[in-house]
């Protein structure tokens, strides 16, 4: 299957035709170069849960065909008239922001993951990282840290921005203790990224096998979501609970154990069913709310906070030319944590 009716080099990628679809090689000119753009070669791509959402356009902005995949690290191969800070051949890596309009009210005051035109700022458009090679916007192309793995950058570009921002944002200058709500592709790097910034981390997990990995990532306690008793315990005690399960947790226990002015932030789009006590929630003074990948300053301090501390996701790495197993897998919630596709 090829796209457009260009000559010269096409760029080979892996695509679902419709929604719902399994992906198939696709081939397609490459998109044209605008002048702030780098072009990048790609040699690792992360896979997570967002490209299945996408694959089944539960955001509803799902053009098909659809290239999946924006965590991204490659080469640069081509820079645009405009681009400064950047050098054939350097190693670059890409979220899921790809670009933004760097002029509405979010992006001019360093924002940009709030731009107004989000939707159409993914890095996947018009066709994503399952690809030999993509273009996006050099200001969201980071410098990766020489030392730092391809693989690993490309899961901190999306996993550990989204949790990494939130701890950041969130940090006092005092003891502070945070629950890490799911022990899996987020809050396995959260719990990493709580402990490194200071927090005393809890991680809340509904499997009772995954205790000795928590405490091994950095937890400090771990207990069992259904453990109602020692939950109870903790009324009043966590400054931020970081949700980022997909099962049902029961959510007015856990609300219970954060402290006045407290909050829980949700980072994936998990189904929950919110059902929390309205007194509570004024008494106490608590938020529920959410929070969406990070700016570009913040990737940047990411990065390099990950490389000072060791943070690393737990990978499992697989050719490109496997991606719908690599789909699988994530669908049936067996990757342990997170894949990484290699070109
Ligand atoms: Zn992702
Ligand atoms: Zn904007």
């Amino acid at each position: 299957m090829t796209a457009g009716g260009g000559t010269g080099h096409k760029i080979a990628g892996h695509a679902a035709l419709s929604l719902g679809q399994k992906l198939v090689p696709f081939e397609y000119d490459p998109p044209e170069l605008k002048e702030n753009d780098v072009r990048v070669d790609i040699t690792h791509c992360g896979l997570c849960y967002t490209d299945v959402h996408g694959i089944n356009d539960d955001y509803g902005i799902t053009k098909f065909p659809f290239v999946p995949g924006h965590e991204i690290v490659g080469h640069v191969t081509e820079l645009g008239s405009a681009v400064t800070g950047l050098k054939k051949g350097d190693r670059v890596g890409i979220g899921w922001q790809g670009r933004s309009c760097m002029s509405c009210e979010w992006c001019l005051s360093g924002e940009e993951q709030l731009c107004k035109k989000v939707a159409h700022n993914g890095a996947w458009e018009p066709y994503g990282g399952f690809s030999s090679s993509i273009s996006v916007d050099s200001r969201f192309a980071y410098p990766i840290p020489s030392g730092m793995h391809s693989e690993v950058a490309a899961v901190l570009l999306c996993a550990g921005i989204s949790v990494y921002n939130p701890l950041r944002s969130n940090l006092a200058n005092r003891p502070m203790k945070v629950g890490i709500v799911g022990v899996g592709g987020l809050g396995h790097l959260a719990i990493q990224f709580a402990h490194a910034l200071g927090y005393e981390v809890t991680a809340i997990s509904s499997s009772p096998g995954k205790k000795d990995e928590a405490l091994g990532f950095g937890a400090d306690h771990f207990i069992l979501a259904n453990d109602r008793e020692t939950l109870q315990k903790l009324e009043l005690s966590f400054d931020m609970h970081l949700y980022t399960a997909h099962g049902a947790i029961d959510w007015t226990t856990l609300s219970l154990t954060v402290r006045n002015k407290g909050k829980i932030v949700m980072i994936g789009f998990s189904e929950v069913p919110v059902k929390f006590e309205p007194l509570e929630l004024v008494v106490h003074q608590q938020s529920i709310t959410g929070s969406f990948i990070g700016s570009r300053a913040m990737m940047r301090e990411m990065l390099s906070f990950a490389q000072e501390h060791g943070i690393k996701p737990k990978i499992e790495l697989m050719p490109m030319a496997q991606v719908n197993e690599a789909i699988q897998r994530v669908k049936e919630n067996k990757a342990r944590y997170r894949i990484v596709l290699v070109n």
